[in-house]
């Protein structure tokens, strides 16, 4: 062996003795990552990577403004959330101005776990009743509550007996004439089943795109009916926007904008303070005054002085930069450029998405669309190793999931299109 595959064995090694099976890695050859700027990474050798898996550094990896905002902010006042301080309240009133009017309370936190996890306590206190839905393989985070509505992360495990699931309106394998109305009667039948056992209805969590699921932006407006039915029956509809949002769908800052419907609770994490660990629960306001009247909620970090400051630079970056554009015509351009591949190479079964957060799925066969997760795994490692990152999502791993900083260009989406389409000719069909 070299001494570079050496030194990968010794560092993976190193990594399993500290960190033993709970350790999670990418790749067949895991990389040993050193530094990252704007849409690129650099392993310890010097090796750039082209970055289409993360939408933590949305604003691009390691944002001058960002970073010289953290580093200022934290060598002024760096502590708890119990002071008044004019940075952090500056940052509440930016957020909250990004919603609309009716969305206008707001709790800061450090995870996009910790916002969910408090939105379901805020939903509870607020309808007296316990019940939630999900879709079907959905995330929303690693809490114990929170991991009860993830049912991507306890699989083959029973439901808890306040969860249900729906399936998410898939115009792919389940095209239906109105899939507003399918995903409504979904629900409905699953707030009935929730009533019929006692258990009641608390409310919709749905991540507004859909990611783990597999990606489903279109048609937009298919959540406005159930929305409406949520509404009806007395529930509440919390839109998690840890992946949609700020900007990546290009359409608007949140994913719920594209559906035109207004949630009661907002959950946020991940590119909030690009890379800087963010969270928070946006709503409207006599949720949050009823929440407070039973429950004393405290976060020592949620929403400090650099969490702030680092939050205030990424809003100040999308707008300065024009990145919510940018994910809009960029996002066009890799889509259709997708599209076009996916003349040639029967493999590409659909491309999905909006923005800059694309699905491309990978099928066996295009007839019978059966899933083909190997050759998701297969082209996701070769494409990693001539430079490219990319991961996979959906219920059975056969989507890749297209999600680069909203700073890529149209030059990098070319870059991306023409090894997907030299990889997939290369792969031996199985
Ligand atoms: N909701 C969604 C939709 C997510 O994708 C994630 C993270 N992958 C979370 C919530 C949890 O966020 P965090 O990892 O910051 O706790």
């Amino acid at each position: 062996a070299s001494s570079m595959d050496t030194e990968l064995g010794e560092a993976m090694q190193r990594r399993l003795r500290s960190f033993g099976k709970a350790s999670v890695l990418f790749y067949q050859e895991p990389i040993r990552m050193e530094r990252a700027e704007g849409v690129y990474m650099f392993d310890v050798e010097g090796r750039r990577y082209l970055d289409l898996y993360n939408n933590v550094p949305s604003v691009g990896h390691s944002h001058p403004r960002v970073v010289e905002a953290i580093r200022r902010q934290v060598g002024v006042l760096n502590t708890h959330t119990r002071y008044l301080n004019d940075v952090v309240d500056a940052y509440a009133e930016r957020l909250l101005a990004t919603f609309p009017p009716e969305i206008d309370h707001v709790v800061l936190t450090c995870t996009g776990s910790e916002a969910n996890d408090l939105a379901l306590r805020i939903a509870k206190v607020a309808t007296g009743r316990a019940g939630f839905i999900v879709t079907e393989t959905a995330y929303h985070g690693n809490t114990t509550a929170v991991t009860d509505v993830s049912p991507s992360s306890r699989p083959g495990q029973p439901l808890p007996p306040h969860v249900r699931v729906v399936p998410v309106p898939e115009m792919f394998r389940n095209p239906v004439g109105d899939p507003g109305k399918s995903f409504a009667d979904s629900v409905a039948a699953a707030i009935d089943d929730l009533e019929q056992t006692g258990v009641g209805f608390a409310g919709l969590l749905v991540d507004t795109i859909f990611s783990s699921d597999g990606v489903y932006a279109d048609p937009a407006g298919f959540l406005a009916p159930t929305v409406k039915l949520v509404h009806e029956r007395q529930g509440l509809f919390i839109a998690d926007e840890v992946q949609p949002g700020f900007g990546r769908t290009g359409a608007a800052m949140w994913g719920f904008a594209r559906h035109g419907v207004v949630p009661d609770i907002v959950t946020m994490g991940k590119p909030m303070g690009n890379g800087f660990p963010m969270g928070g629960v946006a709503m409207r306001a006599p949720l949050l005054d009823r929440f407070a009247e039973e429950v004393k909620y405290f976060n020592t970090f949620g929403g400090n002085p650099v969490a702030a400051a680092a939050g205030l630079a990424v809003l100040d970056v999308i707008e300065e930069e024009g990145l919510m554009q940018n994910a809009r015509e960029v996002g066009r351009h890799l889509l259709d450029g997708l599209r076009d591949i996916g003349n040639r190479h029967i493999e590409i079964g659909d491309v999905r998405g909006a923005g800059l957060f694309i699905g491309l799925e990978l099928v066996r066969d295009r007839e019978t669309k059966e899933p083909a997760p190997e050759l998701a795994s297969q082209l996701i490692n070769r494409l990693r190793q001539r430079g490219i990152l990319i991961g996979a999502a959906g219920p059975f791993g056969s989507t890749l999931k297209i999600r680069p900083p909203l700073c890529f260009g149209k030059d990098h989406a070319d870059i991306f299109i023409a090894a997907c389409d030299e990889e997939l000719r290369a792969i031996p069909l199985a």
